[in-house]
């Protein structure tokens, strides 16, 4: 006998895996469409000049807790004007409380404890698909999940009809995690009419909304445009939750930074639910990280460095864009006889390819071609030197 004789091995997550399986292939051909993290046109991954610009600023800083809090709030503030725009009245009114989380992750664990502290007999909504980690973060936060439908595989896009009637059937005054853009897996967004229907229908039942936007910037390339969504929610007078991450946008994956804030009604609410909030992160790991916080905080109130930001966020996106056209007219001067029109479709990081998982296994084995089972391909792993490759490979895995 010994204390953890009972601890079976945990399930690999799925895009771990993926990493694993591509760095253990040796051959030169090799490419990685498993991570959804940017990447340069020769496949490595970037650090912005807007970072460097304010790596450069704060060198020699100080990193004393007295000066976290009210930097936090500085980040908290900036980061609310990305969701609500610059002028918001939210924002002047003080009507959120807000919280630097460990990054886009660590907001929704926040929110999901939260959510089981003040709603405890609660659920959660999640759209089918959704990333995966949704269901491991609510599920070990004791809430207990349900699904809405989202995608529709035959048409590659959204299955409004569907989702609508889900949201309807669902009992009044239920919790939805909804993706305001770049939608993962599927790169497959609500059009702005359809967030209108949506946020209509969330009034009606009373549902309460809880936006994760992981990837602001890469659906449009447009902060504003990219938050659409959320911005329509408000003008209904929806009370709203956002989990902001800024891993994907400055490429700040490993410093984890990230900002969780909940809409309430008034300053005085506001500032009860920040308590709470900060009771329950104090719980869960102390205080968050602050060179991260102060190279985030630095882009977002430097006008010049913030500006820069903008810029580099936008050519992402447009690499992006360029990535899907390039495949989809690779596939499609090779003769394919199926239709690629998702491809330039779908938004964001990723590209749901609608290849089985047959042909994902068909593509690692004779190929050397990574990506997670369902068929998503991260957009950026795409390069003007594999993309020919790639597309021939597609080809004939799904001729
Ligand atoms: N939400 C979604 C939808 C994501 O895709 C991701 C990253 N894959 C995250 C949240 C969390 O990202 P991070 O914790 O790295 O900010």
């Amino acid at each position: 006998w010994s204390w953890w004789d009972h601890v079976r091995p945990a399930s690999k997550d799925p895009i771990v895996g993926v990493t694993e399986a591509f760095l253990a292939d040796p051959n030169p051909k090799r490419i990685n469409l498993g991570v959804g993290a940017y990447r340069d046109d020769e496949g490595k991954p970037v650090v912005l000049q807007c970072v460097r610009d304010a790596e450069a600023k704060i060198a020699g800083s100080e990193f004393l807790e007295s000066i976290s809090a009210a930097i936090s709030s500085k980040l908290v503030e900036e980061s609310l004007k990305l969701v609500y725009g610059k002028d918001s009245n939210v924002i002047t009114d003080g009507r959120f409380a807000g919280i630097q989380a460990l990054s886009g992750t660590g907001a929704c664990r926040l929110f999901a404890e939260f959510q089981k502290r003040f709603y405890p007999e609660s659920q959660i909504y999640l759209p089918d698909p959704t990333w995966s980690n949704h269901h491991n973060i609510w599920r070990d936060a004791h809430v207990p999940r349900r699904t809405f439908r989202y995608y529709n595989p035959s048409t590659k896009g959204l299955n409004f009809a569907a989702l609508m009637d889900d949201v309807k059937n669902a009992p009044d005054s239920s919790f939805f995690l909804l993706h305001p853009c770049a939608h993962n897996p599927t790169g497959v967004d609500p059009t702005k009419e359809q967030w209108r229907e949506i946020s209509h229908q969330f009034k009606v039942k009373n549902h309460f909304p809880f936006f994760d936007m992981a990837y602001q910037g890469f659906a449009s390339g447009d902060f504003d445009i990219d938050a659409k969504a959320i911005r329509i929610f408000l003008e209904d007078g929806h009370l709203i939750g956002c989990a902001q991450s800024f891993a994907k946008n400055m490429g700040l994956y490993g410093h984890r930074v990230g900002c969780l804030s909940v809409l309430c009604s008034d300053h005085k609410q506001a500032v009860g639910v920040k308590s709470q909030l900060q009771q329950i992160a104090r719980a869960m790991y102390g205080s968050p990280p602050v060179h991260g916080l102060l190279l985030v905080s630095t882009i977002l109130s430097d006008s010049d460095i913030k500006s820069l930001w903008l810029r580099e966020m936008k050519a992402m996106a447009n690499r992006i864009k360029s990535n899907r056209s390039a495949l989809r007219d690779s596939l499609e001067n090779l003769g394919s006889p199926l239709n690629w029109e998702h491809i330039t479709n779908q938004v964001g990081m990723f590209c749901f390819s609608g290849l089985t998982p047959d042909q994902v296994n068909q593509l690692a084995r004779k190929f050397h071609i990574y990506m997670t089972q369902d068929g998503r391909i991260s957009m950026a792993g795409v390069t003007s030197g594999n993309v020919s490759y790639l597309a021939n490979a597609i080809n004939q895995v799904t001729n």
